[in-house]
């Protein structure tokens, strides 16, 4: 059951949980004061927003207590691990605005690990197990009942050993054969019931290539690098609080190995548990994030509407804001599922102080100010970013034929419509206050130009221009601007919580998640502007061009509106 978290955006000032586990730690001296945690991404997809939670605990730890935090690429399985990933996960984590110590990778441990087990073979604690993995697993017991003993339990320790090595040829016949830990069949965790700790895979690994035919197990790994490392604190998500009695287990062996069982309780790392990240609308399990690449439901890891990082920044969201967001969610001991709006929040909060605003009409119809000259124009002063003075003003150009918002003109409007109707006066953005006179209507009715008469006195900036008008709309010149595309974004998954639905996530997407406006135009000034700069459409929300721009076909994703329209609509 996960239930659903409200929290404010306000900054936490209280320490999290495992802040203060840290801080009982140092209290107490151990590791000689020394903070060392690591963020240990398999490099077997792209990493998502789930995965920045971890990223910000992991390295804000080490960041907050004068310690280090290396990134360790977990890569013990070649079946689905890459090089491309490896480079992506270095690229976000650096855009999220982290710097990690070293780069690690499990696989430089193969031949230590490997040692290990071969130890651990000659304690009698490991054995050769040649049963199927169905046989293995049915053996297995429940949580209340015991195990069954392997009939390889108890194999000579040389036959094992024999095997091991055979294990690791290129003969070796996959699934043939496993390594298993010599444990506790009847123990009530399941993971101490003799774990397969080295498996045979042929596919040739993103680094080591063909050196090795066997493989660690995550459970033989993940420990095991934290202890080569010297990490003190290895923290990592809820599902692993099983895996913590093992975990301690073989770092036990690893020290006794090490001789350095005397001090058994110093020089270990820690592992602390904190809730995954869960949000509304969309999906944060890798399998089903390659599904909808693979599938070709998106158009690829980073589709703006994926809740990867990359996807995330093509969509124009700042790390500041994921950042912020991670902040005001906070860690807890239970799973929750965190609202997709407080994210969008953050966004837009961030955004406002940060983004160029600029005037962009997406429903575009034609306005025509007939008391302006043909062929005069005028470069009128656009404040760049309200929020911010330092960032300047930019040119827009004015002149007679105008394109403006469909929805802003009304023939018969209400009292309460500020915007244009005929008869009443509204200022053009940075521009005029104009007055509509009237419009024309093709054979079927539709509105295909607005007239208006422009106030030559009332241009903004100029002293007595600032008489009261309700409405202010924006414009871009229809002979000065550039047509452009935008891509609006909807949730990907219609219903709340897609990871928990009963149903195949294939049925739940949100068939309107994209919605494309090919005829949009925006001013000149945003012409230029690349994937990275963050803007404001003025009045519609945060837009950020898309690297599918060229110069001769301007595209824009919408970030967010200016509104939490959503919350709205659906409630
Ligand atoms: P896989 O299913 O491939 O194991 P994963 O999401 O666990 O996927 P990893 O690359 O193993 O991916 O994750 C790296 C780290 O990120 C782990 O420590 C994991 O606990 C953490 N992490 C992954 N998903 C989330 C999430 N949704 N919230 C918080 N932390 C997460
Ligand atoms: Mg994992």
């Amino acid at each position: 059951m996960t239930v659903k978290e409200d929290h404010s955006t306000e900054e936490k000032k209280s320490l999290s949980f495992v802040e203060q586990l840290v801080e009982d730690d140092l209290a107490k001296g151990k590791n000689g004061g020394r903070i060392q945690t690591r963020f240990p991404p398999e490099p077997n997809g792209y990493l998502h927003i789930g995965h920045a939670k971890a990223i910000c605990m992991d390295f804000g730890i080490a960041e907050k207590y004068n310690g280090v935090c290396n990134l360790r690429f977990d890569d013990t399985n070649p079946s689905k691990e890459n090089n491309e990933y490896v480079e992506n996960i270095l690229h976000d984590i650096s855009w999220l605005g982290f710097k990690w110590g070293n780069v690690y990778y499990a696989s430089d441990y193969f031949e230590k690990l490997w040692d290990f087990a071969v130890w651990m073979i000659k304690q009698g604690l490991a054995y050769i197990d040649e049963q199927t993995s169905e046989e293995i697993a049915q053996q297995k017991g429940t949580p209340t009942t015991p195990g069954t003993a392997s009939p390889y339990r108890d194999r000579p320790i040389e036959e094992s050993l024999e095997l091991f090595n055979k294990m690791n040829t290129p003969e070796a016949v996959e699934g043939s054969m496993v390594l298993r830990a010599k444990l506790d069949m009847a123990n009530p965790n399941m993971h101490f019931r003799d774990p397969i700790i080295y498996r045979i895979i042929h596919i040739p690994h993103h680094r080591t290539g063909t050196k090795w035919n066997a493989y660690p197990m995550y459970d033989f790994a993940h420990g095991q690098s934290d202890y080569f490392e010297g990490v003190t604190h290895s923290i990592c998500t809820l599902e692993f609080v099983p895996h913590r009695p093992l975990y301690d287990h073989l770092v036990d062996f690893l020290k006794t190995m090490d001789g350095s069982d005397d001090n058994m309780q110093d020089n270990r790392p820690r592992q602390i548990e904190f809730n995954r990240l869960n949000l509304t609308y969309t999906v944060m399990s890798k399998r089903k994030l390659h599904s909808l690449v693979e599938e070709r439901l998106v158009s690829g890891w980073d589709d703006p509407r994926m809740p990867t990082l990359c996807g995330m920044r093509r969509r124009g969201y700042s790390p500041e804001s994921i950042r912020k967001f991670i902040n005001s969610i906070g860690y807890t001991k239970f799973d929750a599922l965190n609202d997709v709006a407080l994210l969008e929040a953050a966004v837009r909060d961030d955004l406002n102080k940060k983004a160029c605003r600029v005037s962009a009409v997406l429903d575009p119809v034609k306005l025509v100010i007939t008391n302006y000259p043909e062929g005069k124009s005028e470069e009128m002063e656009a404040i760049n970013n309200p929020e911010n003075e330092a960032d300047g003003t930019h040119h827009i150009t004015f002149s007679k034929n105008l394109w403006i918002e469909r929805g802003d003109f009304m023939e018969d409007a209400p009292k309460k419509f500020f915007r244009m109707t005929p008869g009443k006066e509204v200022r053009l953005k940075n521009a005029y206050i104009v007055k509509c006179t009237g419009c024309t209507k093709d054979e079927e009715g539709n509105i295909i130009e607005i007239q208006a008469e422009y106030d030559p006195l009332s241009k903004s900036g100029l002293e007595g221009a600032n008489r009261k008008v309700k409405g202010t709309l924006h414009w871009v010149s229809a002979d000065h601007c550039r047509q452009a595309e935008v891509r609006e974004y909807d949730r990907l998954f219609f219903v709340e919580n897609p990871g928990a639905d009963e149903r195949d996530f294939h049925e739940l997407l949100n068939p309107d998640s994209l919605r494309v406006f090919p005829n949009c135009y925006v001013e000149a000034y945003a012409a230029d502007k690349q994937p990275g700069e963050y803007l404001q459409f003025q009045r519609i929300g945060y837009f950020m061009a898309d690297p599918d721009r060229t110069d001769d076909h301007l595209v824009f994703n919408k970030t967010v509106g200016l509104k939490d329209t959503w919350a709205k609509v659906n409630k």
